[in-house]
Order: C-alpha cells, then structure tokens, then sequence
C-alpha cells in the first residue's frame, strides 16, 4: 500500500519537478544538489537530495521515494541530522521510535501560529499522544492549511516591535517573551509590566485612549491570536508566534518551579483562584505559590489586596481580571507593588481551575478557539466574537488600506 501511494505520487509531481528543472535551465539559473544524511527510525540513517537553485531550496527530490520505502510516514517528526541526534543525546531518543514525517506537527504548529517552546517538544509530544485520531486532526489541519493557504504570501517585514492601532507590539517567540520575564525575575530592579493584546483589546485601544497608554506605559506587550495576526499581515508585518497568556502560563510555571520564584494569583472569583491553587499546588508541586486573591474587590478593599500581596513577598504578580481592568490596575497600583513582574493575563484561570474547557488543540491549530469560547460562552463571548471581531477586522482592512495608499511606513518602535 505504502509503495502504491508513495510511487503514485512520486509519477503525479515528476512532470512538476522536470518542468521547474527545464524553467530553471532557460532562465541560466544555477542548479546543486543538496544532500543530507538523516536519521530515521531507529537511527537508521537515509541520505536526503534537495533540489537547490542558486542555493536556495526548490523541492525536496526523494521524499515520496523514501515514503514508498518505509524511511518517511506521512505525519511524523522532523527527521533528525546525524549530528542533531549525537548532540541530543537520551533527549533525542524518544522521537527516534517513529518514523519521521513529510508532514511535520512542529510545521503546522508553526503555520498556525501557535507558541510553542522548540521543534523537539513537539516532536517528543507527538510521539507521546501518537494515535490515529491524533493523525486524522494533523492531516486535517494540513488540508485546511492548504486549502486556505493560512499563511498567505510572506508578508515583507519581520521586526521585532512595531506600532499596531497605537500600540507598540512585542514581535517575539514564546521563547523570547519567557526569557524577557526570567531575565527581569533575576535582576534586581522591580515593577516590570507584561500584557497580551488581542482583537478585542486592539479594538479596545481604538476608543479608549487611557487603555492604549496604558499598555504604552508596560515593557512587554505580546500579540495573541489570529486576529491580531492577520491585522499585523495586512501591515506588512509578520508575527513570530501567537504570544498568549494561556498557552505561556504552563510553561512559566515549569519555570518557575526550578528557579524557586515566588507566584502570586490576583483573578477570577473566590471559588476559581481557590481550585487553581490546588490544582497547580498538584501539577506542579516545587511551584511556590505565595498566595492568591479574588479580582472581585471594591475600591475600598484595594488597600488590603495590596498590604496582601506585599506581605507574601512574591517575584511575579499575574492579575487575571480581564482587559483593560487588569492592565490599568497594574499602572494604578504598580508604584506600590514590592513585585519584580507583574502580567495581566485575562481569563487564564477559568481554563486551569476546570472551570471553562479551553478548546482542544486541533481546534487551535485550526485557527478556531475563538469558535470555540463562542459555543462554550455564547452569551459572554457573543457581543466580542459576532459583532467587535468582524469590525475590528473591517478597521484593520481600512487602516492596511490607507497605509498602502499613502505608501507609510507604521512607525517603527
Ligand atoms: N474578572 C475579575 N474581576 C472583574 C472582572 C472579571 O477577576 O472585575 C475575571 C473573570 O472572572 C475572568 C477574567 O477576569 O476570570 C476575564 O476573563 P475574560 O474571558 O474576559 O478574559 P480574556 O477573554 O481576555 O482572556
């Protein structure tokens, strides 16, 4: 069967690969061959030819060969590089127990904008939920990828910040962001502030100036989710990761809990932070939660929230109370906070108490967690995803527009 598929392919695209041959030759342009010795399953290595044209990648010579033969499956990990696997040691092995793939989950992860921490996390969690369920959803984002082609043409810009509605933009990776924040936990000086900007805030900080210098006033401020990111594109701009509090909060607490820095939870009713605290106490049971407090207080209350905060002697401060409220609270009252981070994270903890399902993780890669919250919460989340989202986007299109039009640059930061 696997010979069947992978020769029938083969013969179906031989006729594109002879054709990008020929075109290549009348236009003069410099052919190679590249090759690589890759390590398959087991380690048993394979020698890997790419077309290249004038150095640069133009298709992948053997794959369907190697398919037909059993070195490659169709969805599997990143095949390996000899020297990658002596580097990686016992960390390596455990991808080495399937085939690598043609179609790569760390690809489509990437495609779709989804953070996530390095290839071989992936690969290695691949490997761990390997199961033909888990293979159907891959190839059925692959096809929805394909089909509407997610990734667009590559947009002309890649920086590291810039001005998105008035707001100055952190372009980075769930890595760097995360480095950003262990950077300033191990420094001396206090009162760092992070924020994650999506959609709904971006169409927030059209009407509401306070809340744009607001987030103008903090060091980090992160894009998050497919919204932002296709407003981005049409900018020009192409963003490195969906940056959001949701998927870093797993990751900071694994952190967390080898640098021994304190957490302190602001967010969410009484009954949520209580169920949070327990379950993480459970996860993650070398994190130091050094306390954590309901974000429903009144204005009188705020003076003991704070006295609370200062007196569990906490490095990071995540206030959860949703956008702007959170990030305007922490300018408010960030002067007098003893806290070395603070991150408004939004509903971050509705998902890891239980109390709200976070949608699974096809769905994300499909771009449609928005959906899902929309079918979990429709009366919450009906007004933010069926009316703000498509007039966020009709003002994004119309600001692209204009910029084209006036050929400006957006203000580089
Ligand atoms: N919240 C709060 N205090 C308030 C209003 C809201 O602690 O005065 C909490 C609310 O319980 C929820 C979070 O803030 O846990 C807001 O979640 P939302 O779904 O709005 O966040 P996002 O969609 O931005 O992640």
């Amino acid at each position: 069967m696997r010979m069947i598929i992978g020769y029938s392919v083969l013969l179906l695209i031989l006729p594109r690969l002879i054709l990008q041959c020929v075109i290549g030759a009348c236009r003069e342009h410099k052919f190679s061959i590249f090759q690589q010795e890759l390590a398959g399953r087991e380690c048993q290595t394979f020698i890997y030819r790419r077309l290249m044209i004038r150095n640069r990648p133009l298709t992948d010579i053997d794959k369907w060969f190697h398919y037909a033969q059993g070195r490659l499956d169709l969805i599997g990990p990143k095949p390996l590089e000899l020297t990658q696997v002596l580097r990686m040691g016992r960390a390596g092995n455990a991808r080495l127990q399937v085939r690598p793939g043609i179609i790569q989950p760390y690809r489509l992860k990437q495609r779709s904008g989804i953070a996530f921490e390095d290839e071989n996390s992936i690969s290695r969690d691949f490997v761990v939920e390997d199961s033909y369920m888990r293979r159907c959803q891959l190839m059925l984002t692959f096809l929805v990828q394909k089909i509407t082609n997610i990734r667009g043409k590559e947009p002309n810009r890649t920086r590291k910040s810039f001005d998105l509605f008035g707001v100055a933009m952190k372009n980075v990776s769930m890595r760097d962001a995360l480095s950003n924040i262990e950077r300033d936990l191990s420094s001396e000086s206090l009162r760092h502030k992070y924020a994650f900007v999506n959609a709904d805030c971006a169409n927030k900080c059209l009407t509401d100036v306070t809340y744009r210098e607001t987030l103008n006033a903090f060091e980090g401020v992160f894009l998050d989710g497919v919204g932002v990111r296709i407003a981005a594109k049409w900018h020009g701009e192409n963003v490195a990761h969906n940056v959001n509090g949701t998927d870093m909060f797993p990751l900071l607490c694994k952190r967390l809990s080898v640098t021994g820095h304190r957490i302190f939870l602001l967010g969410a009713k009484e009954s949520v932070v209580k169920k949070l605290q327990e379950r993480l106490t459970k996860i993650y049971p070398d994190l130091q939660i050094a306390g954590a407090s309901s974000g429903y207080f009144s204005e009188a209350e705020n003076e003991g929230i704070i006295r609370k905060i200062n007196s569990s002697t906490t490095d990071i401060l995540l206030v959860a109370m949703g956008a702007p409220r959170q990030e305007k609270w922490i300018l408010n009252n960030i002067k007098r906070l003893d806290v070395k981070v603070a991150i408004g994270v939004g509903g971050l903890f509705d998902f890891y108490s239980g109390s709200i399902s976070r949608a699974p993780i096809w769905v994300r890669e499909l771009s449609l967690e928005w959906a899902w919250r929309l079918a979990v919460q429709p009366l919450d989340k009906g007004r933010r995803y069926l009316i703000n989202a498509p007039l966020f986007m009709v003002r994004a299109a119309k600001s692209a527009l204009l910029q084209n039009k006036q050929n400006l640059k957006p203000n580089l930061v």
